[in-house]
């Protein structure tokens, strides 16, 4: 079974807090594991155990060419014994990006479909073709979300954590915002950052709470004003925030969830979205291990470590 180390929790200092009679905490996941970083490992853990009850010896998931969840499966398939099979958006380029070189070297046998192929990935027949050319392997959906990966992201939080007013994390799936919903208590908010562009996710958060039958004991709050353009897309003054946050906090954070959940966070207590005494806790929910490729691929020099 994957153990985690213990998940630091670390208090920001600045101006900008104090004068608004804030406090503000990390919780570390990006520092939990060596290789299965962040809120990841919760979403794999029980995925894991499930696919050795049923006797499998391979998992199979899918991602796209920077994907943290597909450098995650590769780590935590390599260290539990599984042959992981990764399925890919996209063409095959002649050099792999860091991520999926790293996958590489954990064994992770890397399968290239081009974007329509990608879009089947859910259905029967396709996935029945998958299993005639890879054998019988137990399937992690695209990002990592279900039940599982719910009842994972659920132990986020523990007791020391019932003292905050407000828990905020980054939403992809959501499958992580689902988890925390679960969990938080009476008279805690969770706030959601989506990064995804649109208004859509309030209803798909709304339909995988009733599917997952969540009923939250708190407040929930889904922000979808800071996605910065969309999925994986950003602005210049996302990028400044980072390297900002960086320089004073030495925490460093990734362009595609958590650099612009934090930038959310600030923005809204300059807005005075806090009351006055809050004790705001942020996840970081680690995809450091993209930050490398982002600066390839872009040119900046965004810190990773
Ligand atoms: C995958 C990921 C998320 C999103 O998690 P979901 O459960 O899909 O919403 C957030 N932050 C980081 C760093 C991630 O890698």
């Amino acid at each position: 079974m994957l153990i985690h180390d213990q998940i630091p929790t670390q208090e920001i200092q600045a101006e900008q807090l104090s004068d608004k009679e804030v406090r503000l905490f990390i919780l570390r996941l990006d520092q939990i594991h060596p290789l299965v970083s962040g809120n990841k490992f919760f979403k794999l853990k029980y995925n894991l155990i499930q696919a050795k009850k049923e006797g499998k010896n391979t998992v199979l998931t899918f991602g796209g060419a920077f994907s943290n969840h597909i450098h995650a499966v590769a780590a935590a398939a390599r260290e539990e014994g599984f042959r992981a099979i990764g399925v890919i958006r996209g063409e095959e380029s002649s050099s792999l990006n860091p991520t999926l070189q790293f996958a590489k070297e954990k064994g992770m046998e890397l399968h290239f479909v081009d974007r329509s192929v990608y879009r089947k990935k859910e259905q029967e027949d396709f996935l029945n073709g998958l299993k005639a050319r890879f054998g019988d392997f137990y399937l992690i959906p695209e990002g990592g979300t279900n039940s599982l990966a719910i009842k994972g992201t659920a132990e986020i939080l523990d007791k020391n954590d019932t003292e905050y007013s407000h828990v905020t994390c980054s939403i992809g799936t959501g499958g992580t915002f689902i988890g925390l919903a679960s969990s938080i208590v009476s008279g805690q908010d969770l706030l959601g950052f989506s990064s995804l562009k649109g208004s859509f996710i309030h209803d798909e958060m709304r339909t995988k709470l009733s599917k997952e039958a969540v009923l939250p004991k708190g407040m929930l709050t889904i922000i979808d004003a800071y996605h910065f353009g969309g999925y994986g897309k950003f602005k210049p003054e996302l990028i400044h925030f980072m390297k900002s946050f960086y320089d004073k906090f030495q925490i460093p954070l990734d362009p595609v969830y958590t650099g612009k959940m934090m930038y959310g966070v600030f923005d809204l207590l300059q807005k005075d979205f806090f009351p006055k005494g809050s004790k705001v806790l942020c996840l970081h929910t680690g995809g450091l291990q993209g930050v490398k490729g982002f600066n390839q691929r872009f040119g900046e020099d965004l810190p990773s470590r």
